[in-house]
């Protein structure tokens, strides 16, 4: 395989490949979501993938690239008679940018136009100009939620709609979906993710020799972008053929039982929802039979799908590390393993599989690439443990400790205890319990803030509660509204038919309100004062739920902490929850309590951010027992804060109270919660979900 593999220090590349390959054989695949960091030229690769597809032949000067031997009976330029002009061109290659709008990717209906003209003016959007090619999004966790639901709804149907004040207008949209993130920037929703087909883990080599090659080849590229492609072109021109002919066949590629029950035995035992995985799983293995030639699927394929297939779909809350259990996998395989086998591999690996007791589960792509195994290099444990439950069927199951639900019900009453020493040594770290659902906090007054689940906005989204007159050009027409303003004028501009005579001045607009999600800042005492042991785990259990209820609510977060004489930001606002509750794990505790510190931190933060993303309110939430052992004057310090939305969690605990929290609180104009309620609350949904 071949794919642009001048650019190849990334470890996980050959990852990447293979999943585009599969999508660009079978279009069921589903798509694939590339998560890796910066600088690992994801975009190139995906960019040469689209160079490979075969070309479309569309019925010349149709907008909508329909197939002159099957237009699209709902086309909106249709209908197409049989004999039209017809046109081969290359697939398209379609970026969606991050800040497009709505209009921008379904298309717009003129509402304006009906209304006025009468006619149905659609201008298609970036869905129509993708049909039939590649869709790619890069940085798609950074997409607007809305903008991403319509996006995998037209990824899932095949279909565009718009409907704008019920003139709709649907046409098909059938595309390669591929998306790339920066974990790190934040993550997608796990509903969303599951809706990408594949999902593949890229990360730069550290290897200093590959590096300086890769940069060699990428200054030859974009000095010459020409002449390099034409050296890669043969290359280029095989992978073609053989895409071509693996789409060819694909068709008729049968999928045996026995590989069928090993897919579901599979999905059950990586505990994925729903049916979903199994389905993408089995249409990537056909996919990959095809591609190898085999009118059959065999184990091999079964593996290479699941690879692929699996890793983004077993996850069960957001602090789960991503990757796959290849150990868990492999046993799997060689458990269900049939006598439907009955192709061999075709072995153009030449390298046998780590533990060389397994023959049918090659493990390694025919190109002859290694077996990526970055994901799980640092905690190989050696020799394959024996399954956990040897009686029953002897599946083992792939519940990692607290992967679930199930598991915390347990761990609610008993924080593990896998508190550990920090790095540096001067402070100690605090376990973490299962998080609970908490209060929900929020912003007062209305804002205008990204589409979230916390605060009240008025917008462009949510439930229309009125009408007004636009400003500007006119959109989201609200038609009663409209008719209503048109209505009294009717005899004076001289109306005789049936039908009214509206005018730009009629238009009106609907007034919506949602709810826009935050930026909640975590400011968190992590003193000694708070660093008794049991009390930290409460401390810390409490902000992990409180950031999950921030990702679930659509919200940006921040964390910023202070003990010692210095406070810090060890989490800089982003959207990525994991990220948060990684650091909050490690974060060490102990010594003295520089509460202004903390607060002056946050206010710098805070002013940062009103540049950088204005719209966005921010919510303060300051996790302290109020008491301030080191550095400045709180009160001049709380002064910097004015203003904003504050939460004061009070920590204090014990039969004496002092009360500090909650005269910062007053200082602030804060509202007060005591930790307890919190986590009271916590329990009181945990009760509930037992009884239910
Ligand atoms: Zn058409």
């Amino acid at each position: 395989m071949t794919v642009t593999y001048p650019f190849s220090a990334v470890v996980g590349l050959d990852d990447l490949k293979l999943a585009l390959v599969l999508n660009a054989v079978s279009p069921r695949v589903g798509g694939v979501l590339v998560r890796g960091e910066k600088g690992t030229a994801k975009s190139t690769i995906v960019r040469a993938l689209a160079a490979q597809l075969p070309q479309v032949e569309v019925v010349s000067g149709c907008r909508f690239a329909c197939d002159p031997g099957a237009p699209d009976p709902a086309c909106p330029d249709g209908p197409h008679e049989p004999g039209e002009h017809r046109l081969r061109r290359a697939a398209a290659l379609v970026e969606l940018p991050v800040g497009a709008s709505e209009d921008r990717l379904v298309g717009s209906l003129d509402v304006e136009r009906a209304l006025t003209e009468g006619v149905k003016a659609f201008e298609p959007g970036l869905l129509a100009a993708a049909h039939r090619g590649v869709l790619y999004v890069d940085e798609v966790n950074l997409l607007h939620d809305h903008l991403v639901d319509l996006l995998l709804d037209a990824a899932a149907l095949g279909t565009c709609y718009v409907e704008r004040e019920s003139v709709s207008v649907r046409h098909a949209a059938r595309f390669l979906l591929v998306g790339t993130m920066n974990p790190e920037e934040g993550e997608l929703r796990p509903q969303l993710l599951d809706r990408f087909g594949l999902t593949v883990e890229v990360r730069a080599s550290r290897d200093p020799g590959e590096r300086a090659e890769v940069v060699r080849r990428r200054l030859a590229f974009d000095a010459d972008p020409e002449g390099f492609a034409a050296e890669w072109a043969e290359e280029e021109a095989r992978l073609a053929r053989r895409i071509a002919e693996a789409r060819a066949r694909v068709g008729a590629v049968r999928l045996p039982d026995a590989r069928l029950r090993q897919i579901a035995t599979v999905c059950a035992a990586f505990e994925v929802d729903g049916l979903r995985a199994d389905l993408v799983t089995a249409n990537a293995a056909i996919a990959h039979a095809a591609w190898h030639g085999r009118d059959a699927v065999t184990t091999e394929d079964v593996r290479a799908a699941a690879r692929l297939s699996l890793p983004h779909r077993r996850r069960r809350d957001p602090f789960d590390a991503p990757g796959l259990d290849e150990e868990l996998l492999d046993e799997l395989l060689r458990q269900t393993s049939g006598p439907d086998d009955d192709v061999p591999p075709d072995g153009g690996g030449g390298e046998s599989p780590p533990d060389g007791t397994n023959p049918d589960i090659s493990g390694l792509d025919p190109a002859g690439q290694e077996r990526e195994t970055g994901a799980t290099e640092q905690t190989r444990p050696g020799p394959l443990a024996p399954p956990e439950q040897p009686e029953g069927p002897g599946v083992p199951t792939g519940r990692r400790e607290d992967a679930g639900n199930g598991g915390r019900d347990a761990d609610d009453a008993r924080p593990e205890e896998t508190g550990r020493r920090s790095g540096d040594g001067s402070g100690q770290v605090a376990a973490v319990a299962a998080p609970y659902r908490v209060p929900l906090l929020k912003v007062p007054g209305v804002g205008e803030g990204a589409a979230g689940r916390r605060s009240r906005s008025r917008g462009r989204h949510g439930r229309g509660i009125g009408a007004r007159l636009p400003q500007g050009k006119a959109h989201d027409i609200h038609v009663t509204a409209t008719l209503l303003a048109a209505a009294p004028h009717q005899a004076r501009r001289g109306r005789t038919g049936p039908g009214l005579l509206l005018r730009q001045d009629d238009l009106r607009q609907v007034v919506r309100e949602g709810r826009e999600g935050n930026l909640v800042l975590f400011v968190v005492d992590a003193s000694g004062s708070m660093a008794a042991r049991k009390r930290m785990t409460t401390v810390k259990t409490a902000v992990l739920s409180l950031l999950l209820d921030a990702y679930q609510r659509r919200d940006k977060v921040g964390l910023v902490t202070f003990r010692g004489t210095t406070a810090e930001v060890p989490l800089p606002p982003t959207s990525s929850v994991e990220a948060g509750a990684a650091r909050l794990r490690a974060l060490p505790t102990g010594g003295r309590t520089p509460l202004a510190a903390g607060l002056i931190k946050a206010a710098q933060v805070l002013r940062v951010e009103r540049l950088r993303d204005p719209a966005r309110r921010p919510l303060l939430v300051l996790v302290t027992d109020g008491r301030a052992t080191s550095g400045g004057d709180v009160d001049r310090a709380a002064a910097l804060l004015h203003g904003t939305a504050s939460v004061i969690v009070d920590c204090e605990t014990g039969p004496v109270r002092l009360g500090l929290a909650a005269h910062l609180a007053a200082r602030l104009q804060a509202a007060l919660v005591p930790l307890d309620a919190l986590s009271d609350l916590g329990s009181v949904v945990r009760a509930h979900r037992r009884a239910g």
